[in-house]
């Protein structure tokens, strides 16, 4: 058995440093586990998060890590009408996933946390009804490190939480995301994100497309059953506008990797631990984003790790006000958006192409350009509803997913 230190974060993907960082930056001597020997690979992420996000986060990164700036959106209707939103100024980064990935694990360990990298952690070690530690595979050889907490920051694939027996992820609302890289994209205003909606391309989700400055483009998609490589050849060569856009292009790289819709898993704590980012589902239902989210959760992590230390208390009765911390701040928010995303998923494709044309004719652009927070969109859907233009296009796109619902119902009785 290796010395016990104050803590253990398995997983060095952003939620993990930004826990470790943050409990190592108060003091607390903190290990993080991670399987892969290089931090940020292999990549599986767009990247693309909102500046207001990264502000929250109070985080500001080197150029070097931005691959783009984006003003706004274009949304498409399964038939190819359009829906634009554009703001004066960038509401979002396109982020390189690895190198972001690379830069907050050294602000970890500026802060003065130890990373062991090819490093799983396979068990969590429990005694009395606490977590004490894991056992890790390090470089094929078994051991076992102790601590006062752990913090589980092992992603959407977590495995040590089903181990212990605990409750996961909502695997009915677990989506299987594709992500590729393309070349030589045509007819994209470069500071404009692409999104493809409709169950042909994306069934219960959608296809996003985002511009890189120099020609290339990320584009991804996700599904709840199916081959997501099926279906983005089947965009890529089929769909009315995208197939021209991208004529000549190449994917030049691609990876797979599920992302949870269902909203946070019930119980984000425990004697002796801590769960963050994808592994406790802390993700947006509506867009698959987990970068901004994850994180703020993982700080609130961080600094609870760091209270704990100090009371001397790992029970799950003080470690419980991580729970309503990050409920506090994000908690509506994901139940709002979990609503939503059910609802979407419930709509046909005709449905969509109304919705979207009601959207461009009664303006719903204006009122959304001045709403701006991309991340609570919980309480920005509160305040879009106020205006009696956007509540008329909100109560079609309700009712009509209602009913849709109740005549699939129907269908199948
Ligand atoms: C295709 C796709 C596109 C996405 N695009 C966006 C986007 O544009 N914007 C956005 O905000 N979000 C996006 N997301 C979601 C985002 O990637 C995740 O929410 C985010 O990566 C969660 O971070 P994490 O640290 O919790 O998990 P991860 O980034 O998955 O990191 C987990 C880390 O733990 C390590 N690990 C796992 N198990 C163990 C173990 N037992 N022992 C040691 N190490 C272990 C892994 O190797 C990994 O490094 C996307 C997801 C997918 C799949």
């Amino acid at each position: 058995m290796n010395k016990k230190v104050d803590v253990i974060v398995v997983g060095g993907g952003v939620c993990g440093s930004l826990s470790a960082m943050t409990a190592a930056k108060l003091g607390a001597e903190v290990i993080v586990c991670e399987e892969h020997k290089e931090i940020g690979v292999p990549e599986h992420c767009a990247g693309h998060i909102s500046v207001s996000g990264l502000k929250r986060l109070e985080l500001s990164l080197p150029k070097k890590i931005v691959e783009n700036e984006i003003k706004g959106a274009v949304f498409y209707s399964p038939s190819g009408k359009e829906f634009t939103v554009r703001c004066a100024s960038p509401v979002t980064y396109v982020v390189n996933r690895q190198l972001l990935d690379k830069h907050l694990a050294g602000l970890a360990e500026k802060a003065g946390a130890r990373y062991l990298l090819e490093s799983r952690a396979e068990s969590f070690i429990v005694d009395s009804d606490f977590v004490k530690g894991a056992t890790i595979k390090r470089r094929g050889v078994k051991e076992t490190l102790a601590s006062s907490l752990v913090i589980e920051a092992e992603g959407c694939s977590s495995v040590l939480l089903k181990k212990a027996g605990l409750q996961t992820l909502d695997r009915s609302m677990v989506v299987h995301a594709i992500e590729a890289e393309v070349d030589r994209v045509k007819d994209v205003e470069v500071d404009m994100v692409e999104v493809y909606l409709g169950r042909r391309y994306a069934p219960d989700f959608f296809v996003w497309l985002i511009p890189k400055r120099d020609g290339s483009a990320k584009i991804g998609l996700a599904a709840k059953t199916g081959d997501p490589r099926e279906y983005l050849h089947r965009f890529m060569h089929n769909h009315p506008v995208a197939s021209k856009k991208l004529r000549n292009s190449k994917i030049t790289s691609l990876s797979l990797h599920p992302i949870p819709l269902g909203g946070s898993i019930p119980k984000t704590y425990g004697n002796g631990f801590l769960v963050v980012g994808d592994a406790a589902s802390q993700v947006k239902p509506t867009t698959g984003g987990g970068i901004i989210f994850g994180s703020l959760c993982s700080k609130i992590a961080g600094e609870v790790a760091y209270e704990a230390l100090k009371s001397n208390d790992f029970s799950k009765d003080f470690l419980s006000r991580y729970q309503s911390r990050w409920r506090e701040l994000i908690g509506f928010d994901l139940a709002a958006m979990r609503r939503i995303r059910k609802l979407l998923n419930r709509l046909p494709d005709d449905k969509v192409d109304k919705f979207i044309g009601l959207c461009s004719k009664f303006e719903v652009n204006k009122i959304l350009e001045e709403v701006g927070d991309l991340d609570f969109q919980g309480k920005s859907l509160v305040h879009v509803v106020q205006h009696p233009s956007a509540l008329i296009v909100a109560l079609y796109f309700v009712f009509s997913s209602l009913i849709s619902a109740s005549s699939q119902r129907n269908v199948l009785r």
